[in-house]
């Protein structure tokens, strides 16, 4: 299996960049933490569901155990001859050391870590403007990606909500977490030698073609 990590601050487009990689190209195998998170989340009620909850609704990490738990079985259901791509997921750096060695037991390893560089401007419009899904999580953008319907999903009808992360003060609280937590990830990944910037402040469909190079090469 192809293990491709993507990086980039919340707003970034990663999980836009990777519903495009998925549409394009069906091997790849997207595996989103905040998705699994809030899907989690939903669907049980026990402390550590009400923990991460909490934590996301406040824009901090989740603990690195739940978080690894959910992707380390989600993982386990990709095709092991396709690409992996993880979005959101390694987080800090315990996260990215936990990756390899759960990747080390399947004689298999990160083969690039892509970083979505993209402008705090950027990133505060986009995030500012996201709208997602109430149903199937598909994300949509008040500007960028209007759905068909005003407040309707394209692929299932679903209302669409904003996130409460996705209110002004929690994404200043999301920047700050990434700046000071996942940003450190970005000299990990390049002290061995596998980091590839892409610029990710154009279109999604520009971004994703250059991220296509690196993912499906
Ligand atoms: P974004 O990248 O835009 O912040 P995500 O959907 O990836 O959005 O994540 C939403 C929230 O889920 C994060 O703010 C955090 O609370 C939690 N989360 C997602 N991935 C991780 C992770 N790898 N470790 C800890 N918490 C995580
Ligand atoms: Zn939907």
């Amino acid at each position: 299996m192809k293990v491709v990590v993507l990086l980039g601050a919340p707003g970034s487009g990663k999980g836009t960049v990777a519903a495009l990689l998925v549409r394009r190209e069906p091997s790849v195998c997207h595996v989103s933490s905040g998705d699994l998170l809030r899907a989690a989340v939903k669907r049980s009620d026990t402390p550590a569901a009400r923990a991460a909850a909490e934590a996301m609704r406040r824009g901090e990490l989740v603990a690195d155990a739940v978080v690894g738990a959910l992707v380390v079985e989600r993982l386990r259901t990709c095709a092991p001859d396709g690409i992996l791509l993880l979005d959101g997921y390694p987080r800090n750096e315990q996260q990215a050391a936990a990756l390899e060695r759960e990747l080390a037991r399947e004689n298999s390893r990160v083969s690039a870590a892509v970083w979505l560089d993209v402008p705090e401007d950027v990133l505060l419009a986009r995030l500012g403007g996201r709208r997602i899904c109430s149903q199937c999580a598909a994300g949509y953008h008040v500007e960028n990606m209007k759905p068909r319907v005003d407040g309707q999903c394209d692929a299932c009808g679903g209302k669409l909500i904003q996130r409460e992360d996705d209110q002004p003060e929690r994404i200043a609280n999301r920047l700050v977490v990434y700046r000071e937590q996942t940003g450190a990830l970005i000299g990990w990944y390049e002290s061995r030698g596998l980091l590839v910037r892409v610029a990710g402040g154009e279109p999604s469909d520009a971004v994703a073609d250059r991220v296509a190079r690196t993912v499906v090469s």
